[in-house]
């Protein structure tokens, strides 16, 4: 698709009149179509007469809220690259994104704007602070509905410009900033769209951050591009949540797997009444067949589907298209159109292996990266000189075409020769009764061997649960070699704003 983004998002946003765009889940306020069109169009118009110019880095530092995706489109109108900050991002990790990026912009909300100050300072750079809101002596986007400015006249190339800026969950190392075209957002949004339909009537809620790749695609270009209406909710908080689906009468959801874990198994869900939904969508970390099971019996919908990507693809490849109801348990989809995958070797990566064969997953497609920013080594070492990425994700595909992701290459633990996926484990560590959530990790011994330590959080009604009933239930199911070692009791598994388990920081505890 060679059109920038905000006209393959909005393109159509004029015509949906008063339909309503965007809903604030906590205090229902809501912006239609026509408004999220005419807003984003002045503030584009604000901000080039500001002097925002092509190619500018404009961070956008701000929780979910409605005006979001205004400030979003309005920057790429404006001929910006959009890096996209978490909300919850110390003055220190912020600054280092700034510094990183070289950005020049910085949109925030008045709560958050301490810490884009001190960022700002520390980074250097910086022309402006303006918030969405409101806040003393800064500019506000809500003033700048009011511009007469022209609107700008920028000549964006969607093959070679810059639209996002994500930087990568920084699960396995330091966040890089992932290139992502005006081309490789659109493509992928119109690759991804036919299997995941969405249209006025239905009501997504947006309680992913839009800063993520998965948020900001599923939560935010999908819905808005087919006229969908997106309930925004600026964190997770599981009865606020609850209530938000009862309320607004959700009827889909796109979340990660502790959402999943927490529909299957916590006690509150009782209390709602959840019969809008049609459907819950899992994608950003392993999801357990047996608890997705569960979780789409106790709320009588079909199985929850899977997608698969990564924030260097834009971010889809595989996803289990909504209407197919017979997917293959554990499965986290098919490859979307126009794009390719190979399983190869782990051992030998010159080698494609076969259907039921693991090997890392590699892709190639319109929705690759243009690369990381400033880190040509990375980017070599990630992207071959004929287009294919290696994901770093270990899977196979059966005869069929469905792929299931095992892990990641660098997780797999190596116990005397055998490799054991910690997912696999902590999957099987969640079909306990008493265990409420759980993560594994490779810890070498004073052997130097490397054995699976299981980190657990007690279900609150077995609180005396202790480490051997947890060593036994998993020797009781898997082979000898996948038995866990070690277990630790915890009161939460460190996690990332994206749902995923942060074992780096299980490894530095242990
Ligand atoms: P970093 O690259 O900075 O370490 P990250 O890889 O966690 O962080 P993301 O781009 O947010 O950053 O996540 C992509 C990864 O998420 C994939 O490589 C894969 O490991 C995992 N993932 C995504 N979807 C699924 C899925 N459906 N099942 C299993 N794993 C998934
Ligand atoms: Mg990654």
């Amino acid at each position: 698709v060679e059109e920038p983004i905000h006209e393959a998002v909005l393109g159509s946003a004029a015509s949906r009149g008063d339909a309503p765009a965007l809903i604030d889940g906590v205090n229902g306020m809501t912006l239609t179509y026509a408004q999220l069109d005419t807003f984003h169009r002045r503030i584009a118009a604000a901000l080039a007469e500001l002097g925002v110019r092509k190619g500018d880095v404009l961070a956008l530092h701000s929780p979910n809220t409605v005006a979001f995706p205004t400030a979003f489109y309005a920057a790429t109108r404006a001929g910006a690259s959009v890096t996209t900050v978490h909300p919850l991002a110390t003055p220190e990790e912020f600054a280092k994104q700034l510094r990183d990026c070289a950005a020049r912009w910085i949109v925030t909300v008045s709560p958050l704007l301490e810490t884009a100050r001190a960022a700002a300072e520390l980074a250097g750079g910086i022309r402006e602070i303006l918030v969405c809101d409101q806040a003393e002596g800064h500019r506000s986007l809500l003033d700048m509905l009011g511009s007469t400015a022209p609107e700008p006249r920028i000549d964006i190339d969607p093959v070679t410009d810059v639209a996002a800026l994500p930087y990568s969950s920084g699960t396995t190392g330091t966040p890089k900033g992932v290139m992502l075209t005006h081309r490789n957002i659109a493509t992928n949004l119109a690759q991804l769209t036919p299997t995941m339909p969405m249209g006025p009537g239905d009501r997504i809620l947006a309680v992913l951050p839009f800063f993520h790749i998965y948020g900001l695609t599923a939560l935010m270009n999908a819905p808005l591009r087919q006229g969908a209406t997106v309930v925004v909710l600026p964190r997770f908080d599981l009865d606020t949540f609850l209530a938000a689906i009862e309320k607004h009468r959700i009827t889909g959801l796109y979340v990660a797997p502790p959402i999943v874990l927490a529909l299957a198994k916590h006690p509150a869900v009782e209390g709602y009444d959840l019969s809008s939904l049609k459907y819950v969508i899992s994608a950003a970390a392993p999801l357990d067949a047996e608890l997705a099971e569960a979780c789409a019996r106790r709320l009588g919908l079909p199985p929850v589907g899977q997608a698969y990507g990564m924030t260097e693809l834009s971010p889809g490849t595989h996803v289990v298209p909504l209407e197919e109801t017979n997917a293959p348990p554990g499965s986290v989809g098919k490859l979307i159109a126009g794009t390719e995958m190979r399983i190869v070797s782990l051992d030998d990566p010159g080698k494609d292996l076969g259907a039921g064969e693991r090997g890392e997953i590699v892709i190639r497609g319109p929705q690759v990266m243009k690369g990381y920013l400033g880190r040509p080594v990375e980017t070599a070492a990630m992207i071959d000189d004929d287009g294919w990425l290696s994901t770093g994700d270990v899977g196979h595909v059966d005869a069929n075409g469905w792929l299931y992701v095992v892990d990641r290459v660098k997780e797999l633990i190596k116990y005397k020769g055998f490799q054991v996926a910690p997912a696999e484990l902590e999957a099987l560590l969640l079909t306990h009764p008493g265990i409420a959530d759980a993560a594994v990790i490779g810890v070498y011994d004073t052997d130097n061997n490397e054995r699976p330590h299981a980190y657990v959080v007690r279900q609150p009604a077995t609180p005396d649960l202790t480490e051997n009933d947890v060593m036994e239930y998993v020797a009781e199911r898997v082979a000898p070699y996948k038995k866990v070692r070690h277990v630790t009791f915890l009161d939460a598994v460190p996690r990332a704003a994206s749902g995923k388990i942060l074992r780096r920081e299980l490894r530095e505890r242990a």
